[in-house]
């Protein structure tokens, strides 16, 4: 492989001089081409000696068909220094022309890595490479010499420029200014760089260069050399770069949104693109602001935060971080309040590295107004519902104190209830206690005073007669009692509950055992065990009391009275009272169920016509029916209805939820 050289090629005139470098040149001398320009060819060549250099100038004088090689050191940009071999390269621009006419040589330095020999690399590389540039020499606008790389240049082959003027090869519109420079030079020698566009043959489309002009002597005369670089395509990828840099700042702009690009990070995050957007949103002029610092774009922002020293902790502290990602709210100074939404994020190159920074802002004060009524409301609703949790409390509170009272008055009406039932029946059992004795004191009065028991003298007859007229006012008081006392319970609303129908029979057998007994009647009950009614107890009480009370009032001395029940088909259970009284003529059979009737020979103060009334309506109320059958001087039969407690017959409790009775009640 052979050894790895680094080029350079100088233009140098007959003084040793540099007129132009290339940028290989610079590069390893480490320098701007430009800083080349006017060095001494030994200050840069260290080796031979300047002796070896000077007779190597005057070798490049006297050069004819072959140029001269010569091995010399040069100076490197890093401090140290690298064997080099010198060329002096044919101009083909003249070609065949002896080199000394030129005034001007340009020489090829190949820098050897290591001890290789020296190679001969003449004619293998392009002159026009100075620069990168293809070099000219004009006088009086008329061109005198041209390199190769001209020629390449300008699509004329090198021995025909010759015969061209500069003008030729200028686009009119920038010939004055190109001609005056030219001439400036020419006339005043030193340096200038212009650009300008330059025909080619063969294409409509002139070229973009950039010119390097140098006042030389040329055989003895003043000339200008003129380095041209092509920069067509560096210029196109720079417009086309500046469009879209201008499409993109367009399409921002047109978004209206506040967008501020920064740029590479180690420049110092220069402000690379800023919208009108942030112009407007912090009421400032941003034009300037393009190639600016970041730092100096945010001195003017700082002040306009609401909290411009947390701000800059944040911001730069951000800056300090470029792979930080941040978006948060910031208040704006100043009233009214505006709450800008801003987010910052890094921007990455194609190698991934950081590039730079996007950073955006938006006005949200209307949104964060808006969210912060949302959260207000919120808030007043959660207050009013712990304001009606409390009310709800104390609703419930007082719906418990509520209930307590409604428990005490059920109670107190309870017992006021049992005290009007106690009063009633206490009425009821004194007045007809009391009525029974007295009666029969009636009875027995009558028959002394009718002499049934002897002589009665007519003291003792008055005595007597006064002492009746007491009794029958005192048997009115009673039934005006009695009949207060029914009134009463008739006025009681229905208690129902379940119970045992022999039970009560035999309660109200009871009542009346000792009536019966006084007259000899005798008193059969046959209701079978089991049958369970569903009733007002008390209500039934007294119907059965009633019946019969009359069954043995209205009975003959010696009697009977049979009571028995039947579980009837259907809803209800039959009761029956049978007795072998006086009977009730046919025609009275409806009648005696009317308020105050009384029938047939019924004696004055045996009843009040009250009791089978009442007895009907009890019995009403609880959806039954009473009915008599009777054959007069034989005996009557009194039957009714009580409603039966079927789910008792099944062994269900049929009073749920009515009364706390678990089961029929057993008397
Ligand atoms: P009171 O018996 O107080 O007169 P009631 O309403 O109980 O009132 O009876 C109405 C009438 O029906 C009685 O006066 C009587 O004439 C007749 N009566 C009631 N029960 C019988 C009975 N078992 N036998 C004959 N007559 C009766």
């Amino acid at each position: 492989m052979p050894p790895k050289t680094h080029t350079m090629t100088l233009l140098i005139d007959r003084d040793g001089t540099v007129i132009m470098a290339s940028s290989g040149a610079a590069r390893l001398l480490g320098c701007e081409p430009a800083d080349l320009e006017g060095c001494r060819l030994h200050e840069l060549i260290d080796s031979p000696g300047q002796d070896v250099v000077e007779a190597f100038l005057r070798s490049i004088r006297l050069a004819t068909a072959r140029p001269p090689l010569l091995a010399v050191t040069i100076r490197l940009s890093a401090g140290g220094r690298a064997e080099a071999d010198l060329h002096v390269l044919p101009s083909a621009g003249a070609a065949g022309a002896p080199v000394e006419d030129a005034g001007v040589a340009l020489l090829r330095i190949e820098m050897r890595a290591g001890a290789g020999a020296p190679r001969d690399g003449s004619g293998d590389i392009d002159p026009g490479s100075i620069a990168g540039e293809a070099v000219l020499i004009c006088r009086n606008e008329a061109i005198v010499h041209a390199e190769e790389a001209a020629a390449g240049m300008t699509g004329i082959p090198a021995g025909e420029l010759t015969n061209l003027t500069i003008k030729d090869l200028v686009a009119p519109e920038d010939l004055l200014p190109v001609v005056e420079a030219l001439r400036a030079i020419e006339r005043d020698g030193g340096t200038s760089e212009f650009g300008f566009r330059l025909f080619r043959t063969g294409h409509r489309v002139p070229l973009e260069v950039v010119a390097r002009v140098r006042g030389v002597t040329w055989r003895g005369a003043q000339a200008v050399v003129v380095g041209l670089r092509d920069i067509s395509r560096e210029l196109r990828s720079a417009r086309f770069a500046t469009e879209r840099i201008e499409h993109l700042n367009a399409a921002l702009a047109a978004s209206g949104e506040a967008v501020i690009l920064l740029g590479d990070p180690s420049g110092g995050w220069p402000v690379v693109l800023v919208t009108d957007g942030v112009g407007r949103l912090f009421d400032r002029d941003v034009s300037g602001w393009p190639g600016r610092r970041f730092r100096e774009v945010w001195e003017i922002l700082r002040p306009l935060f609401d909290e411009p020293e947390t701000e800059e902790r944040i911001w730069l502290g951000m800056l300090d971080d470029p792979d930080a990602v941040r978006v948060d709210n910031v208040g704006l100074a100043g009233a009214p309040r505006r709450i800008l939404e801003r987010s910052s994020a890094p921007m990455h190159g194609a190698d991934g590295s950081i590039i730079g920074r996007i950073c955006t802002f938006r006005d949200v004060t209307r949104r964060s107004q808006a969210e912060e009524a949302l959260i207000r409301s919120r808030e007043e609703a959660r207050r009013a519902r712990e304001e009606l949790e409390g009310v709800h409390q104390e609703l419930l509170l007082a719906n418990e104190g509520l209930e307590k009272r409604m428990g005490q008055m059920r109670e107190m009406n309870e017992s006021l209830r049992g005290l009007v039932e106690m009063r009633s029946n206490l009425l009821a059992n004194v007045s007809h206690d009391l009525q029974t004795p007295l009666v029969s004191i009636r009875a027995l009065t009558e028959m002394i005073l009718r002499g049934s028991l002897g002589e009665v003298n007519a003291d003792q007859r008055a005595s007597l007669e006064t002492a009746l007229r007491n009794i029958d006012r005192l048997i009115g008081l009673i039934r005006n009692l009695l009949a207060f006392a029914r009134d009463q319970a008739r006025e009681q609303p229905l208690r129902i509950e379940s119970f045992a129908l022999d039970g009560a029979m035999a309660e109200a057998v009871e009542v009346v055992r000792e009536s019966a007994a006084s007259r000899r009647i005798a008193l059969e009950t046959a209701v079978p065990a089991g049958i369970v009614v569903l009733a007002d107890r008390e209500k039934i009480l007294r119907v059965l009391i009633n019946l019969l009370g009359n069954a043995i009032k209205y009975n003959r001395d010696g009697g009977r009275v049979t009571v028995d029940a039947e579980d009837a088909p259907g809803t209800a259970v039959r009761v029956r009272v049978r007795d072998t009284g006086v009977g009730i003529a046919a025609q009275d059979l409806e009648r005696i169920f009317e308020r105050g009737t009384r029938v047939g020979g019924s004696a004055p103060g045996e009843g009040d016509g009250l009791g089978l009334a009442i007895a009907r309506d009890l019995l009403r109320e609880h959806g039954c029916v009473i009915r008599v059958e009777s054959e007069p001087g034989k005996g009557s039969l009194f039957t009714f209805t009580v409603p039966k407690d079927r789910a008792a017959a099944r062994g269900i409790s049929s009073l749920d939820g009515r009364s706390p009775v678990a089961g029929p009640r057993r008397d």
